[in-house]
């Protein structure tokens, strides 16, 4: 079945602008298993990332017609592909599990005009050696919504992983009930997750991890690869990007959902978009995953659930940070306790930007505390709550407030707070106009509201993909406010019943 696609001269790198150079192929075999997707149907490409192949060098004419629909289906291989099942371990919900690419499969890495590398991995491309009881494919709903949550994150300014392309396969997929099949395009800097090192440890081989801390140190932090203690550097290096990712997380108030050890990458993406979802109204305990029963990755969870994820991950390289494998548990350690700080630093950094502070103040995170405390204890909505900060804050107004603090005098906390932060910012050195235009570019307009993303995919369900259109739209400018995105500024009304999220395998 698979031996009937084939690698056709038109795929020239010329005509499309593929460059492919695999190198994760070059690992050893345990790594992975030689995979072709699986052919579907009747693929139609119902969302394609122009902006994104343009910036990938990907020639954008030639890759929407037919060929881009046979590219990103599986259908058709592009010229250099060498498709590949990942191999991957986990903790799920802190159970170690086997894992694997179950529904993906990576075509290969494409090379940029500008020499970056990046995976292009085919998600819901059909069974694989991993697959165990799962029927390799993927519903249409939840990818429109990996999509959807994915070029949200990035255009926030948020490393993530990216979204080229989602096609429609023309076959049913069965979950509850029957639905819509289709195929995730999904671009990253890789896919090498906490996970691949767990693996790599359970075959009891030890060259078999420090091949794969070698290769990852060559591709992603060529830098460090002459430190005297790479591996070292290496752990310091991960934690140090978790330690920005997370912190950006909770600035715009984004819950991951599934944070287990396979859904965090290496390289600091953001990766792997099941059952996320944004805050409304601000509370540290907010679940929508209907998995998570626990609460084990609930807003306020997240760092340590990093920093756990991290711990895993020193475990896997202590035979490679020092051979007395007790002083290696010390520096490994030390290194992770470091975590608590760079986060915190990290979040403090850009909560005080959120706020227009522009210099470092000992009561500094006294002030967001409180901030969040009256948030909380009001059930005010986190995006709309710092956006709204901003308006009428110019030096003239800066004596009477920038808000109208009538409309607020039930919420007495959060008015004696509002006076604090007022005399704060106009005792600073430094503009007002200064302070407000880090606000602005700090606290975004527009997050993929919780009710906006369901309508655009149930829209999906009748064949109108223009809502989900527009919605991207209006995200990939959330720092602008705009008379087009005033409808999709308002958290879904207090009567809607509580949002829940669904894995969507
Ligand atoms: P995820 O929850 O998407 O991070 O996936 C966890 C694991 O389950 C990964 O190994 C996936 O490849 C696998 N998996 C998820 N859905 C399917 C499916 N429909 N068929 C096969 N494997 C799957
Ligand atoms: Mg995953």
């Amino acid at each position: 079945m698979n031996d009937s696609i084939k690698v056709s001269k038109e795929d020239s790198l010329t005509s499309s602008g593929w460059n492919f150079d695999n190198s994760y192929t070059r690992l050893a075999k345990t790594f992975f298993v030689k995979q072709k997707p699986t052919p579907v149907k009747a693929p139609q490409i119902v969302l394609f990332n122009q902006a994104l192949a343009i910036s990938l060098g990907l020639k954008a004419e030639t890759l929407l017609g037919d060929e881009a629909c046979a590219i990103f289906s599986g259908n058709k291989l592009p010229l250099g592909a060498e498709p590949i099942a990942q191999a991957y371990a986990g903790h799920q919900f802190g159970h170690l599990n086997m894992l694997g690419d179950g529904r993906a499969v990576l075509l290969g890495e494409h090379i940029t005009p500008e020499g970056n590398r990046y995976d292009i991995q085919l998600k819901g491309a059909g069974v694989t050696a991993y697959s165990r009881r799962g029927d390799g494919r993927a519903a249409l709903g939840p990818m429109l919504r990996e999509y959807i949550i994915s070029e949200a994150i990035h255009a926030l300014g948020i490393p993530t992983t990216r979204s080229l392309a989602v096609v429609s396969t023309g076959e049913l997929v069965y979950r509850e009930g029957a639905l819509p099949g289709a195929i995730l395009t999904r671009i990253a800097a890789s896919h090498i997750r906490v996970g691949t090192f767990q693996f790599a440890v359970s075959n009891d081989d030890p060259e078999l991890v420090k091949s794969l801390a070698d290769y990852t140190l060559d591709r992603h932090f060529p830098n460090l690869v002459n430190d005297e203690n790479k591996y070292l550097s290496l752990l310091n290096v991960v934690i140090d990007n978790q330690a920005k990712l997370i912190a950006q997380w909770m600035q715009v108030g984004f819950i991951h959902g599934v944070m287990n050890t396979d859904n965090m990458s290496i390289c600091g993406e953001s990766i792997d978009f099941g059952p996320c979802a944004f805050l409304d109204n601000y509370d540290p305990a907010t679940v929508f995953s209907s998995i998570d029963q626990q609460g084990r990755y609930a807003f306020g969870n997240q760092p340590p659930i990093a920093q756990w994820n991290l711990t895993r991950f020193a475990e896997t390289l202590l035979p490679l940070i020092h051979h007395d494998i007790e002083e290696s548990i010390r520096i490994a350690e030390t290194a992770l306790k470091a975590f608590a700080d760079k986060y915190q630093h990290n979040w403090l950094t850009g909560m005080r930007a959120k706020l227009g502070l522009l210099a470092e103040e000992p009561d500094d995170l006294e002030l967001v505390e409180e901030l969040l405390n009256s948030m909380k204890k009001y059930r005010m909505d986190y995006t709309n709550t710092f956006r709204d900060l901003t308006s009428n804050l110019t030096s003239g107004s800066i004596s009477n407030s920038s808000l109208n603090m009538e409309e607020y005098s039930d919420r007495p906390d959060f008015v004696t707070w509002h006076h604090r932060w007022i005399n704060k910012l106009s005792r600073q050195t430094e503009s007002i106009e200064i302070a407000k235009t880090l606000m602005l570019k700090t606290n975004p307009v527009v997050i993929p509201r919780n009710h906006q993303v369901e309508a655009a995919l149930s829209a999906t369900e009748t064949g109108d993909f223009t809502v989900v259109e527009k919605l991207l739209a209006v995200l990939s400018q959330p720092y602008i406010e705009d008379a087009s995105n005033i409808s999709y500024r308002s958290p879904s009304l207090p009567s809607a019943v509580p949002y829940k999220t669904f894995c969507g395998t």
